[in-house]
């Protein structure tokens, strides 16, 4: 009497995920930016201007930034 289960180990197979290129030159690499965020004194949470970096992706050969990883909310 066999008690097999079918449950696929969750597994995150990464080489199946859709690869991000870039929509410029169609690169597929890319490397750490930041865009630097000008808090006002009056949004910010101290009262204080502050500059908040916030991490994004560069094309490693063009260095666009892929539109859909800018969601600032704006
Ligand atoms: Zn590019």
């Amino acid at each position: 009497m066999s008690n097999e289960q079918i449950n696929a180990p969750v597994e995150l197979d990464i080489s199946k995920a859709d690869t991000i290129t870039c929509e410029e030159c169609g690169n597929a690499s890319f490397i750490q930016a930041f865009f630097l965020k000008k808090i006002s004194a009056l949004m910010s949470p101290t009262g204080k201007e502050a500059i908040v970096p916030m991490q994004v992706f560069s094309c490693g050969n063009c260095g666009t930034i892929p539109k859909n990883m800018i969601n600032l909310g704006e």
